[in-house]
């Protein structure tokens, strides 16, 4: 027996109560519908099982084929800056442990995800339909490319991190929509914010954080993947 002995459903969710208030609500998200679904997502159901017990705590942890789920506030901070209303359609690049695709669902209209690695798409899949989020599409390829036969998006978020904004995820954003995503090299990432307003992009930078490399045509090459943090470099 691993580390989760004893762990039943009402202690991860007393964990969750509490990372919501000391990660989530004291560090200044004020966003009501974001604060709610990071409420009541089972964010333990979505890691491997050995790291179950990890789940709440304040960071990243390894999913597989050397990706992250994002630190529990990264998901929340990003979430709340694309400011969904309900009716949205969202574009997911980094699909990963489907986390972060399940609090989307909650908050928008219809999720479209798309994850490079099959197994972790598999397995994101199949976690969302058992939990019974139904308003998702996953698609194993390169989402630096978007989703062109979806578009427009009124949100996009981008859960990794490629040199600069891919040309065509730009051209996927509808008028008046946003995209949410990091910019840069492993040692130097912004988190930005675009949003469409007609024939103009503007970009705010918003906070400096860390994240895997995007890997496609229009993002990092596959032979540079290997200049970035693995799960062997990881802190346990
Ligand atoms: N949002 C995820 C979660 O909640 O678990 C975390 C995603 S992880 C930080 C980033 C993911 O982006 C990885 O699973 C990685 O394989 C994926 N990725 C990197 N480049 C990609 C690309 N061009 N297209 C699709 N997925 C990509």
């Amino acid at each position: 027996m691993g580390p989760n002995r004893g762990m039943r459903a009402h202690d991860y969710a007393a964990r969750r109560e509490r990372m919501v208030q000391q990660q989530i609500v004291a560090r200044g998200i004020r966003d009501e519908r974001v604060i709610e679904a990071m409420r009541r997502v089972p964010r333990h159901l979505f890691v491997p099982e050995d790291r179950r017990h990890l789940a709440y705590e304040d960071r990243p942890l390894p999913i597989g084929e050397g990706q992250t789920i994002s630190q529990p506030y990264i998901v929340a901070y990003m979430t709340a800056a694309l400011q969904l209303k309900g009716d949205e359609k969202v574009l997911e690049i980094g699909t990963g442990s489907g986390y972060q695709t399940a609090i989307l669902s909650l908050l928008a209209r219809w999720v479209y995800s798309i994850e490079r690695y099959a197994s972790l798409a598999e397995r994101a899949r199949r976690r969302l339909a058992e939990l019974g989020y139904r308003n998702v599409s996953i698609r194993v390829g390169d989402g630096s490319a978007g989703w062109p036969e979806e578009a427009p998006f009124d949100a996009i978020l981008m859960t990794a991190a490629p040199p600069t904004i891919p040309l065509p995820l730009r051209q996927q954003l509808a008028d008046g929509g946003r995209l949410v995503g990091p910019v840069g090299n492993r040692y130097d990432q912004m988190l930005i914010r675009l949003t469409r307003k007609g024939k103009q992009w503007v970009q705010e930078q918003l906070v400096p954080v860390i994240f895997v490399p995007m890997v496609g045509r229009h993002a990092w090459a596959e032979d540079q993947d290997d200049e970035w943090p693995g799960v062997s470099s990881f802190q346990e």
